[in-house]
């Protein structure tokens, strides 16, 4: 027969820490704790698997687990001496809830149960405390009626605040047996009158009611909603845990308090946390009164009044000071500790790992490892690598007033502040005269790229978490607020309004990337500090990753700022943000609006000096490390002109008429563009194009190479490959355009052509495609797109749908479908390696920077990873958990 219910407490535990799943975090810890001597009140756990089965039969008990709570209530009055319902010595206790994870605030609790017009006299009595009897009698029925009874919970508070005033109290300790006494009649009488019946005198009735309602908390909807927030499956259930209560009510040296053995917010090595002396439970959260600090220092810093603990209760408090370090030595980690002193005896209610700020967590795994404590190892599996985004960009000064004008997604973090313009161009000669500025738009387009690059911020009034706003500017490591529904953009007459507020293009605004506030005016920042312990975790993940990081940049600026933060490389440089250029647009759409390959030719001089000084650039600041250039890839609309002032200038520098070009601009239409004239077959098709662009690389490494001495290793990406023939033909082109370039310069150099596998054909057919390619780089947005036949810019409407119905576990563009694109890039991987053992395999998608994807990039075992510059300490991280873990 299955057992449910596991004893702890008087030398004896059924359980312990490993028995999470089983018992629930609390239940666990409970168990974990007096087995090793701290004193915890004795209790027991009724398993999660209870209550799995509670719900399976319909929300009712098996009649074996009467039998079992008998024995665990015995176990309870054997150690305690006191007896459950008895009017002379009545035990009471609390009824917890307690998940595998902690839910906070999110189920219920009981406490003081076991009291009735019979067993107060009695607590009364043996506690010699009738104002303390009274005061416990009036919580258990406020608290029972809520959570048991589903009361309404107002009408209680109500009551309470008028027997204060009918006394002219302020504060309930105030309050005295009397006053209490009558305050429990007026409790009684509601609950008569809205539950019909009168309170349960039984406290069998009272026991099995609370622990029916702590299991119903779980399907609660409240409950689900957390769980659906914070991706917990609801098949895992609640425990129970029963356990004696204890009493920080019963007078001046009694207190209740919460405890972190370190700073949470900073991670120094403090101990911090508040108490209240004659209060119980919940009453230090609760606000009623405030609560007084733990330590003298940080008393003395807050310049409060009040004594601390270790003022007010210097015995007690060293003892609990013991027990902070030994459950620290314990559990090796931060603990987040609940305590209860009853009359000058400490009682542990709760422990477990803490939470922190990413900046505490950092310090704090740091410190530990120095301490001994953990391995430096460990330290490296301590900080959760996202978190380390909240590090790497300025933040808002928290002590700065804001004024706040709405919210939006919180897209990309950082904060920025600046002058408030609508278009790109704009963006772009206002920051070159040195403004710093927030672009706002409705969405944004890759048209936009230079002005957001100028931007300091992007602000949009459309588009999601993965909106082209916000993922170029996670790339950009710009910070980004999407999707700000309330904003009312007029681009025209250069404003927006929000509510009943008008902004215009100049004045200055303040997006805060992290939590999607947009505020009026400016609010401080203050810059991370990067140095010691950020820089001492890295050092310590980088001994232990096997992949290498590298990085996806086009942009002198973003290659140095890649390079800071340590990247070995360059994974993507995507050629055509470079064609956007304003100095080079014309030239541009020029050779895309020729109608023969001598037009193109033409156009195409014009470019070769500028992209070859685009990639000395970028060699001379990657010096020596590997870059991977991909060959121009988008369709070629995306940079036609739109406006008449642009066509005019397209043709006076082609010489053709306006109409003509219109025509041909027509003429490039697709229904399609994704799936159309674009990747590779723009260099099947236009050869000279990617000759070009050849051309300009070779020039330029061999130029680098002369000039530094440190000779860059090219490494030439053909997009949208589809099949062996298409990689072929590009490569016979590269080939014989290096060839040239190394005959005419008297140098040669080391390079690798390879390809970008984005269509699931590629990956299908990758032993052929590694019989011509040096290298495989998994194109992974783009192989999302093509696998799962969904358009990453219109999934915004569709996909929170599907992530809700648990079609899929996260969004398919944030963190990789390893089960579906997984697969193929394991089948390429495999089918690749077969042909070319030494074929190089990376992955340049968004999901490079993801840790959940990079985990999968180690298991498939590729060679390095590519973010974007701000992701790289992320990617680095992750990659070491993922080798750690491997
Ligand atoms: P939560 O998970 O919401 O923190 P808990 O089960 O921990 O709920 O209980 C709520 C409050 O009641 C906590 O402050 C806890 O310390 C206190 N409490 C719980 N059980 C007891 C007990 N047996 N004696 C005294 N206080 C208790
Ligand atoms: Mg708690
Ligand atoms: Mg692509």
């Amino acid at each position: 027969m299955t057992q449910y219910v596991y004893r702890f407490g008087g030398g004896v535990s059924d359980g312990g820490a490993g028995d999470r799943n089983l018992l629930g975090g609390k239940g666990a810890n409970l168990a974990e704790m007096a087995s090793i001597g701290l004193p915890v009140p004795p209790g027991f756990t009724i398993s999660t698997e209870m209550c799995t089965r509670y719900y399976q039969e319909g929300e009712h008990f098996p009649d074996s687990l009467r039998a079992e709570v008998a024995n665990g209530l015995a176990h309870i009055e054997g150690i305690t001496g006191k007896t459950f319902g008895n009017p002379a010595d009545p035990l009471l206790v609390s009824v917890r809830s307690g998940a595998r994870v902690s839910m906070p605030g999110m189920m219920d609790t009981v406490l003081n149960l076991g009291l009735n017009d019979e067993t107060v006299e009695g607590l009364a009595a043996t506690s010699g405390d009738a104002r303390f009897a009274w005061d416990s009698y009036r919580r258990f029925i406020q608290m029972y009626s809520d959570v048991v009874l589903g009361l309404d919970h107002g009408s209680f508070e109500e009551a309470l605040e008028i027997a204060k005033e009918d006394q002219g109290h302020f504060l309930d300790t105030d309050m005295n047996a009397a006053d209490w006494q009558k305050l429990v009649g007026e409790y009684k009488r509601l609950v008569q009158e809205q539950w019909g019946k009168p309170f349960p005198q039984d406290v069998h009735d009272q026991l099995w009611g609370a622990i029916g309602a702590v299991f119903g908390s779980w399907q609660s909807e409240r409950a689900k909603v957390y769980r659906r927030l914070n991706d917990i499956p609801g098949g895992w259930g609640t425990a129970v845990n029963v356990q004696a209560m204890v009493f920080g009510n019963m007078g001046e040296t009694s207190a209740t308090g919460v405890a972190f053995t370190r700073n949470p917010s900073t991670g120094e090595r403090a101990y911090y946390g508040e108490f209240l002396i004659n209060a119980q439970g919940e009453d230090v959260v609760a606000g009623i009164r405030t609560p007084q600090y733990l330590t003298r220092a940080a008393r003395e810093a807050a310049g409060a009044k009040p004594a601390s603990m270790e003022e007010a209760m210097p015995e007690t408090f060293a003892e609990l000071a013991r027990v902070f370090e030994l459950l620290e030595t314990h559990y090796r980690d931060m603990q987040d500790i609940e305590f209860t002193v009853e009359r000058g005896k400490l009682w542990m209610l709760q422990t477990r790992n803490g939470k922190r700020t990413a900046k505490a967590a950092l310090k704090m795994a740091v410190d530990m490892a120095h301490e001994g404590l953990i391995t430096e190892e460990q330290a490296v599996g301590r900080v959760d690598p996202a978190a380390l985004d909240q590090l790497l960009h300025p933040t808002l000064d928290p002590d700065a007033p804001r004024d706040v004008l709405t919210k939006g997604l919180p897209a990309s973090p950082g904060a920025a502040s600046g002058a408030v313009v609508f278009d790109a161009d704009t963006a772009e000669k206002r920051a070159e005269l040195g403004d710093a500025v927030i672009l706002v738009r409705v969405e944004t387009s890759p048209e936009d790229i230079h002005g957001m690059h100028a931007a300091k911020g992007i602000l949009t009034a459309r588009g999601g978490m993965t909106s082209h706003a916000a993922v170029v500017a996670r790339g950009m490591g710009r910070p980004c607020v999407s999707g700000a529904g309330t904003l009312a953009i007029d681009a025209k007459a250069k404003l927006f309004r929000v509510g009943d507020r008008t902004i215009r293009e100049g004045e200055t605004i303040t997006i805060d990337g992290a939590t999607g506030e947009v505020m009026a005016g400016e609010v401080a920042t203050v810059q991370p500090e990067l140095a010691g312990d950020f820089g001492t975790l890295m050092e310590w993940a980088d001994k232990v990753r096997r992949l290498r990081v590298r990085t996806n940049a086009e942009t002198p600026a973003d290659c140095r700022t890649a390079r800071g933060f340590g990247a070995e490389g360059i994974g993507l440089c995507r050629t055509e943000h470079m064609f956007f250029d304003a100095a080079r647009i014309t030239a541009v759409r020029q050779m895309i609006l020729a109608t023969d390959e001598k037009g193109r030719r033409a156009a195409l001089a014009k470019l070769l000096p500028e992209q070859r000084g685009d990639f000395a650039e970028i060699f001379e600041i990657m010096a020596g490390l590997p870059v991977t250039i991909r060959l121009l890839d988008p369709p070629l609309h995306e940079f036609l002109p739109h406006e008449e002032a642009e066509f005019e200038e397209v043709a006076r520098a082609t010489g053709l008429g306006v109409e003509a070009l219109k025509r041909r601009a027509a003429e490039l239409h697709e229904f399609n563009p994704m799936l159309g004239h674009r990747g590779c077959r723009l260099g099947v098709t236009y050869p000279e194009i990617y000759e070009m662009q050849a051309r300009a690389i070779f020039e330029a490494a061999v130029e680098v190479a002369e000039k530094t001495g440190e000779a860059p290793i090219p490494e030439v990406m053909v997009p949208l490959v589809a099949t062996r023939r298409e990689l072929e033909l590009m490569k016979e082109l590269i080939d014989r355009t290096a060839e040239a370039v190394f005959a005419e310069k008297g140098r040669r150099l080391d390079y690798l052509v390879g390809t970008m596998i984005e269509l699931p054909r590629a990956a299908l057919k990758a032993g052929e495609v590694a019989e011509v390619g040096a290298f495989f780089s998994f194109g992974t947005n783009d192989l999302t797109q093509t696998t799962l036949g969904v358009s990453r810019d219109d999934a915004g409407r569709f996909l929170t749908s599907y992530v809700d119905k648990g079609i899929f576990l996260r969004d398919p563009f944030v963190s990789l479908d390893v089960e579906g694109v997984g697969e193929l890039i394991r089948i390429a991987a495999e089918r690749g390696r077969a042909t070319r053992p030494d074929l190089k395999l990376g992955i340049c998608g968004e999901h490079g920077g993801d840790p959940a994807s990079i985990a999968f990039c180690e298991s498939v075992r590729l060679d390095y990873v590519s973010a974007s510059p701000y992701r790289v300490p992320i990617a680095r991280l992750a990659a070491a958990q993922a080798a750690l873990r491997g």
